[in-house]
């Protein structure tokens, strides 16, 4: 599943709608307008991205686990902050 933030994309589509040259066209657009409007929402949070350094999040600054390569083995999210741990090694 890949969700979009539709709020962010509806002025260009409502400007597409703008430049329809027939009214066939005009209301093919606000078909689509209409469809995307009665789409189900979902809550989604932004991913904060982070990495283990020495045992700490890169996020929150938590130290978390007895070792390093334990700590980045068995925690691909940081347990105090939910920060997901997928950047760049620190
Ligand atoms: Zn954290």
């Amino acid at each position: 599943m890949r969700m979009i933030d539709i709020d962010e994309r509806m002025p260009l589509i409502k400007a597409i709608k703008g430049w329809a040259r027939t009214e066939d066209e005009r209301k093919l657009v606000q078909i689509v307008i209409n469809t995307l409007e009665a789409a189900k929402t979902v809550d989604a949070n932004p991913v904060k991205h982070g990495t283990w350094s020495t045992c700490t999040c890169s996020e929150c600054g938590e130290k978390w686990g007895p070792r390093n390569q334990f700590t980045r083995r068995h925690y691909q999210y940081c347990p105090v902050c939910g920060a997901k741990m997928d950047g760049e090694d620190g």
